[in-house]
């Protein structure tokens, strides 16, 4: 049996893997895809050495450096599950984490050593290692002493090659368990729906402990035997510059926003540019029009999950129509159900929105009850998002299940007051939330941002969106604050909000 991942990516690439550029960094580390093979098979011997066996869990929370990919392919081909960790996790959380993956290996920072290494002990796991920014560290020390030749170990298309943590939006994190053909599915697809070809240069600034930086960026240029550029993190004017020798950016809509703010950002700086890609969080179809007017490029949504990689994406050639997802990808299973009852709905009804498809995960890691709750006979899984399909096929995103208001009965889906109040002269964005409410069960809330030296009121807010909304959908407050908060994937924590505002109708 071979390494279905990695043999993939080795399978594809076009020529000679020793004069293949696979990454750069601005401080001028290059890589070529024969460093990173050989990279890698040197974590992997490394990882061997340190006890981890196929099948073994590599917890890993350090900062962003190429060593960290070589680390994951080196965990791939020694049949061990990657399992990355947000680095704003503080101990108390990467103790939940230890405890419930129980890997054979935790890898942190060498800064945070003193403070996690008890911590690992605590939670039983066997071996502690370190890996810096700058990709130095015990674990590439173990690394350097082994030869570049590994004897992948075998693993087949459903075998575990990842577990990853849900962004914890919603809730305390979930482990999706992805296996080598969840990730190698979907990055053949993505290359294709992309056009990704061994010529892309990807402008790479996204963390790589989540799926979008990781599997949906990383991946794809892997599979294309395309090169990419590395940054540390969001760097708007580098960004900038470097545009003109990268051909593709992938982003949340954070990306976006700050970059319109350079004023640099124009049709020449991005000429060299073939595409932006958003998702992770909702585009504001105003960041999508803003950015067609200053650079001529439509930026290209897609949707998607930890637990499924990719479901839908805008074409790459035809419509990409702001403010929705897109069609589903070649062999993904989309469908939009009434979410009490199951039965399928029609074209532009909001429902649940559920997927199929060789993307979709393995089931949640020690969870097998939540498992099967998210799971249909059929094999749908349930994404939590809830949306619908148009008459051309689009696929829209309506908001969270879980940010669902229901107020006298009635359901109001908070994306449709956002976009109608984020239109209002003077609104920066906005987040709708229900809150308690001794009368409605819940009551429409508005929590707005204006915009930099304009001042709309409450009333103001309230007056201008009667015209607009029936009544019931109507915002019963009207909040204002300085920003929303946000993780660290730029999604809006409107958990938190709720929290904050719960007594508002008591
Ligand atoms: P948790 O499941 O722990 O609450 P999370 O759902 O935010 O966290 P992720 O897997 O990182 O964790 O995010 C997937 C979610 O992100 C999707 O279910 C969807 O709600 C949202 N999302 C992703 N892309 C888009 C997009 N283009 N438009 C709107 N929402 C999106
Ligand atoms: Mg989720």
């Amino acid at each position: 049996m071979s390494n279905h991942l990695f043999d993939l990516i080795r399978a594809r690439l076009p020529g000679d893997p020793s004069t293949r550029p696979f990454l750069e960094t601005p401080e001028g580390l290059r890589w070529s895809y024969a460093d990173l093979i050989a990279a890698s098979a040197r974590y992997a011997a490394a990882l061997a050495g340190l006890g981890v066996k196929p099948g073994d869990r590599v917890a890993v929370q350090v900062e962003k450096s190429p060593a960290v990919l070589a680390l994951y392919l080196g965990c791939v081909r020694a049949g061990a599950a990657f399992l990355p960790l947000n680095t704003a996790y503080t101990p108390a959380e990467i103790a939940y984490f230890l405890g419930d993956a129980e890997p054979a290996l935790f890898v942190c920072d060498p800064a945070r050593l003193d403070a996690l290494k008890p911590v690992a002990e605590a939670a039983g796991v066997p071996q502690v290692g370190t890996l810096d920014a700058a990709g130095e560290g015990t674990m590439a020390a173990e690394a350097a002493g082994q030869t570049g030749a590994f004897v992948d170990v075998a693993r087949g298309p459903d075998d575990l090659a990842a577990i990853l943590y849900t962004s914890g939006t919603t809730g305390r994190s979930k482990g999706a368990m992805l296996s080598h053909d969840n990730l190698a599915s979907n990055a053949l697809t993505l290359v294709e729906a992309w056009r990704f070809t061994a010529d892309d240069v990807l402008l790479h600034a996204l963390p790589v402990f989540h799926t979008h930086g990781l599997f949906v960026a990383t991946n794809t240029v892997l599979m294309a035997g395309a090169a990419m550029i590395f940054l540390p993190k969001l760097d708007p004017p580098r960004m900038l510059a470097l545009m003109d020798r990268a051909s593709v950016m992938m982003g949340v809509p954070t990306f976006y926003t700050r970059l319109l703010k350079e004023p640099g950002l124009t049709p020449e700086a991005t000429r060299r540019m073939r595409l932006f890609v958003s998702g992770s969080a909702p585009l504001l179809a105003e960041t999508h029009r803003e950015w067609r007017e200053r650079t001529g490029h439509a930026i290209l949504e897609r949707y998607g999950m930890t637990e499924t990689n990719m479901n839908t994406s805008n074409p790459y050639e035809g419509d990409r129509v702001a403010g929705t997802v897109g069609f589903p990808l070649p062999g993904v299973d989309l469908r939009v159900v009434d979410p009490e009852t199951g039965a399928a709905l029609r074209t532009d009804e909001v429902g649940m929105i559920e997927v199929r498809g060789p993307n979709v995960f393995k089931g949640y890691w020690r969870m097998p009850e939540k498992t099967a709750a998210e799971f249909k006979p059929d094999g749908f899984f349930i994404t939590g998002d809830l949306g619908k399909v148009d008459a051309r096929g689009y696929v829209h995103i309506v908001g969270r299940g879980k940010d669902l208001i229901i107020t006298g009965g009635y359901n109001v889906y908070p994306k449709e007051i956002e976009t109608e109040i984020d239109a209002l002269p003077g609104v920066l964005e906005s987040a709708v939330i229900g809150l308690p409410h001794q009368d409605f069960g819940e009551g429409v809330t508005a929590v707005v941002v204006r915009r930099p030296g304009a001042n709309p009121s409450e009333t103001e807010i309230q007056k201008a969106l009667e015209a607009r909304l029936a009544k019931f959908k109507l915002p019963k407050r009207v909040l204002f604050a300085e920003e929303l908060p946000r993780n660290t994937m730029g999604k809006v924590q409107k958990n938190l909000l709720r929290d904050a505002h719960k007594g508002l109708y008591a």
